[in-house]
């Protein structure tokens, strides 16, 4: 059975939906979002009273920046949006660029009895590849899983602890010592396992850790294949009808171009427009429209008040002025030596800390409604604790590698800020999920009309047990009136189901 039959998740999903315009409504305290059906082109539109983004960092792929991309006769697609009408089987493919994604694909795609005819890949850069461990576990191991209470946690902590250990090596002058450490080891690895002809080039000469190190996926030796190329030397000048042309004029037909230029990470929510209580909106703000904008000092674009104009949020998860909004994996959040997986779900336990008073006064008892009527409709951070947060981020972040001038899709390009990872270490992260100020945070009354729905729910709900009451008693009444006892018959009933139970 599937995780999502597990825990019954696919009613509750919309497939082949795309969130287009979320807009707060202060009057109802509400969320309008618009929907668009994705094989219909249809907009629908929904209201919620708690809207959360988990639409991940990388998942807007960058465009093709390629001159002629319209020209070309084959398939062009980005490899997170994969072409399957493409049978790359003895194709000629062209893969552009050599980071986390093209490292799985290139070797997957020239190995196998669907194997390309040729795979030719462009490089820019070269990244810190590092052997990737991949250890068998012995039927001890796994007994010892399955069967010892609290080995799994203890293993998981460890694992844990191990990886936690790195975050000292991206401090600028600290840790030095582990950077020359990683940068031996995977200097060696490159070295040992990459062709001769490419090994100059594949060993990279920026300073480790500033980008995501790689993990190989048999990369290195995939370009020992006769039928793949690396080309590091003379990049891509146009695309044609059936190829592209390099630097030099060289001419090189493909069947495909598959992109791996990577995505659009400072520009968090694009390309959603999210519009708070005063209409203001998150939209990007890289674009020179907006930094107009911002020299005249106008209002209405979040992150143009906030960390100049480049993404911020307070934990990553909250903005001032968009009430009951929150987002996951947003900016300064990630890290460089530990999973998503863990960040997401701090950040998940923090968001339900946040709403349970609103949550709990929506599905309040009917008795502890008729002793208080006051619950909060919505939470929202504050400003000034936002700006506060991100001073702190930022002053954390001057310590660290990647505010060193290192190019990294980590940093906006047009501030230099770090805008997408925690400063600090990831069980500081989880802490703070759980120890923050509350009084970071104002709690709003809900507008008139949802407390009268709440109300009148619970009118409803009092109203149908006075009734329930009322008949039970008069039954009772009757039956004592004609000598028939239903309690004996209960107590009976008790003694015959004993019998059996
Ligand atoms: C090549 C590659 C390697 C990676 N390796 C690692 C790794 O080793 N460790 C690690 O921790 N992380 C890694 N990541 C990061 C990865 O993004 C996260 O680990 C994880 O996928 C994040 O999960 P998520 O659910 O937050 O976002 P995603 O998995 O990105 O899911 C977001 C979802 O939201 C949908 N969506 C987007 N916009 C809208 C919209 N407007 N309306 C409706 N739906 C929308 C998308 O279609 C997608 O289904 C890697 C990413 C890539 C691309």
């Amino acid at each position: 059975m599937s995780v999502a039959d597990q825990y019954e998740i696919r009613p509750h999903m919309k497939f082949h939906s795309t969130v287009k315009i979320a807009e707060y409504e202060p009057k109802t305290a509400t969320w309008k979002v618009i929907i668009e059906d994705q094989r219909t082109g249809r907009e629908t539109q929904k209201r919620c009273r708690i809207l959360i983004s988990a639409v991940g960092a990388l998942s807007v792929p960058k465009n093709c920046d390629l001159p002629g991309a319209e020209n070309f006769k084959g398939h062009l697609f980005h490899s997170a949006q994969w072409d399957h009408s493409f049978d790359y089987k003895d194709k000629e493919v062209i893969c552009v660029g050599n980071g986390c994604s093209a490292t799985q694909f290139v070797p997957a795609m020239s190995d196998g009895p669907n194997k390309v005819k040729k795979i030719i890949q462009f490089s820019r850069q070269a990244h810190w590849l590092s052997e990737r461990p991949n250890p068998e576990y012995s039927r001890f191991f796994h007994f010892m899983m399955r069967w010892v209470p609290g080995v799994q946690r203890l293993y998981r902590t460890y694992l844990f602890l191990l990886q936690e250990r790195d975050f000292a090596g991206f401090h600028v002058h600290n840790g030095q010592k582990i950077r020359s450490e990683w940068t031996h080891a995977a200097k060696k690895y490159i070295e040992t396992n990459a062709p001769a002809q490419y090994r100059d080039f594949l060993v990279p000469d920026t300073v480790i850790g500033c980008k995501r190190r790689v993990m190989d996926t048999d990369y290195l030796s995939c370009l020992h294949r006769e039928n793949v190329d690396l080309i590091y030397n003379d990049p891509i000048d146009h695309i044609i009808e059936r190829g592209i042309v390099t630097k030099s004029g060289r001419e090189i037909g493909a069947d495909a171009i598959v992109l791996a230029n990577g995505f659009e990470t400072q520009k968090p929510l694009f390309p959603m427009e999210i519009r708070g209580q005063n209409g203001q909106s998150i939209a990007d703000h890289v674009s020179r429209f907006q930094r107009i904008q911002s020299h005249l000092k106008l209002i209405g674009w979040q992150w143009l008040e906030f960390a100049d104009g480049s993404p911020e949020a307070y934990f990553g998860t909250c903005l001032s002025g968009f009430p009951n909004f929150f987002i996951l994996m947003g900016p300064n959040t990630l890290s460089g030596h530990l999973s998503v997986l863990y960040t997401s779900e701090c950040q998940i336990n923090f968001v339900i800390r946040l709403i349970r008073p609103i949550l709990s006064g929506l599905n309040r008892s009917l008795l502890s409604s008729l002793f208080n009527t006051e619950f909060p409709g919505s939470v929202v951070v504050t400003s000034s604790a936002e700006r506060k947060d991100v001073a702190a981020i930022d002053d954390k972040a001057k310590q660290l590698i990647w505010a060193t001038g290192c190019t990294s899709w980590f940093i906006d390009p047009d501030t230099g800020r770090n805008t997408i990872m925690f400063p600090d270490w990831q069980f500081k992260f989880h802490l703070r999920s759980m120890l923050f100020s509350w009084s970071d945070f104002i709690y709003q009354k809900p507008p008139k009309s949802l407390q009268r729905e709440v109300l009148l729910t619970h009118q409803h709900s009092l109203r149908a047990t006075a009734t329930g009451i009322t008949i039970i008693g008069a039954l009772f009444g009757l039956s004592s009136l004609l000598g028939y006892h239903p309690l004996s018959k209960l107590d009976a009933l008790h003694q015959y189901l004993s019998a059996y139970i």
